[in-house]
């Protein structure tokens, strides 16, 4: 079990979950970062001292400064706070909870100075999860997804081997808009698809489900993590969001994870594993959750699930295109500046306009994020 963490985005829907998993276990919090939440911040840091802080944006780090005086906390800020933070002696486990591909570099960071890694931010298998993958098992340290897809898939290829496992099945709650058409979804407004039906998220990811990319960015997640091929992952819209996924084993059987949607169910599993502890979280009631049904994905309607599953094909710096297209057209989406509609239409205009470069090394990553959210953000000013 996790004794010493660090929590890399701790004012954000992951890290208040995990700090409350942390709580209830007991578990010593060394650092904690953030990109400007001060307020949350300070308290945070009242409550588990850890050594450091860091908030990302250098202003705010001098005020927060001032309001931790005497606690005997480091306060830093920028990307060297994230890289400290990783870096502190005597942790055992990193949670990844920054959302973006501002998480990939402390999270790679993390694993190169031997901390095991529970992953919430996805972003970082989409764009480098071969890159990723790797320097875990050189390293030796062990990357436990906290994505609830994921974490289920963990649960239930447990015990087996691996070879039997025929299919992920990968379940989707299908987002507010499921059942709806293409020529529905061009008028719809931010407030709109920031309603998750089952899901209490950050914005990011809460419009991810709305387009469906964060099935999308999950199938290329469960590639990485499980080493499946995208053939082998197969999406199932699942409403009642009961069933996290499943395993489909060549005998024909079927393996399933269920549990209430409560994150801190899979946060404090990738802090436990092997070992369950008590929790009082969310109880599943059989009786009372319902019918449990099952629907094709709508890929025409919702592209970008489809558009997912072609970068992973095209493979090398691709899903990093995908992945910089959707940061980029989402926030354009929060501003107001954007249709929904236009999410999948500019992330397939920068998708048709890439090179792919096969086997990337990590700088050109980073340089194929930059190149790709400028050209969104330029598309859009014509
Ligand atoms: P959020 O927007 O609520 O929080 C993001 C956090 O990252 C905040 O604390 C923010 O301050 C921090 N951050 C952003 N940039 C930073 C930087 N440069 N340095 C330090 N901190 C920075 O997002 P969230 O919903 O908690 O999601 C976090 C990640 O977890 C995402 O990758 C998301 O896809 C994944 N995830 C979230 C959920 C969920 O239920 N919220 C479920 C599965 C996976
Ligand atoms: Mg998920």
């Amino acid at each position: 079990m996790a004794e010493n963490i660090v929590l890399l985005g701790s004012t954000g829907s992951i890290g208040v979950q995990t700090l409350e998993v942390a709580r209830n276990l007991g578990i010593r919090v060394s650092a904690l970062t953030a990109y400007s939440n001060i307020d949350l911040l300070e308290r945070q840091a009242k409550e588990f001292r850890p050594r450091m802080v860091s908030v990302f944006d250098k202003t705010l780090a001098a005020e927060l400064k001032n309001r931790l005086a005497g606690l005997g906390t480091e306060v830093l800020s920028g990307p060297e706070g994230n890289r400290a933070a990783v870096g502190i002696d005597g942790v055992d486990t990193v949670v990844a909870a920054i959302v973006g591909i501002a998480g990939l570099i402390p999270t790679i960071e993390a694993i190169r100075n031997g901390r095991n890694v529970a992953l919430a931010n996805k972003e970082t298998l989409v764009t480098a999860g071969r890159i990723v993958m790797a320097e875990a098992e050189r390293r030796g340290v062990k990357v436990f997804p906290i994505d609830s897809e994921h974490s289920a898939i963990y649960q239930c290829l447990a015990g087996n081997r691996k070879q039997d496992a025929e299919r992920l099945l990968l379940t989707a709650s299908g987002g507010p808009f499921r059942g709806k058409k293409y020529h529905e979804l061009t008028g719809v407004t931010a407030a709109q698809a920031l309603e998750h039906p089952t899901w209490n998220m950050g914005s990011k990811i809460t419009i991810d489900s709305a387009t469906l990319m964060n099935k999308g960015l999950e199938v290329i997640e469960a590639r990485w993590l499980f080493g499946f091929t995208p053939d082998k992952i197969r999406v199932l819209v699942h409403p009642q969001s009961i069933i996290h996924s499943m395993v489909e084993y060549r005998d024909g059987s079927v393996i399933a994870q269920l549990g209430q949607p409560d994150m801190r169910i899979p946060i404090q599993l990738a802090l436990t594993w092997p070992e369950r502890r008590s929790a009082n979280f969310s109880r599943l009631d059989l009786l009372k959750c319902g019918p449990l049904t099952f629907e094709e994905p709508d890929m025409e309607t919702f592209r970008c699930l489809r558009l997912a599953y072609d970068a992973l094909e095209a493979g090398g710096t691709m899903p990093t295109v995908l992945n910089g297209a959707n940061e980029a057209a989402v926030k354009l989406f929060l501003e107001g500046r954007i249709g929904f509609c236009d999410i999948p239409r500019l992330i397939e205009e920068a998708m048709l306009t890439h090179d792919v470069n096969t086997s990337p090394e990590l700088d050109d990553i980073i340089e194929t994020d930059r190149w790709v959210k400028r050209m969104v953000g330029e598309s859009i000013c014509i």
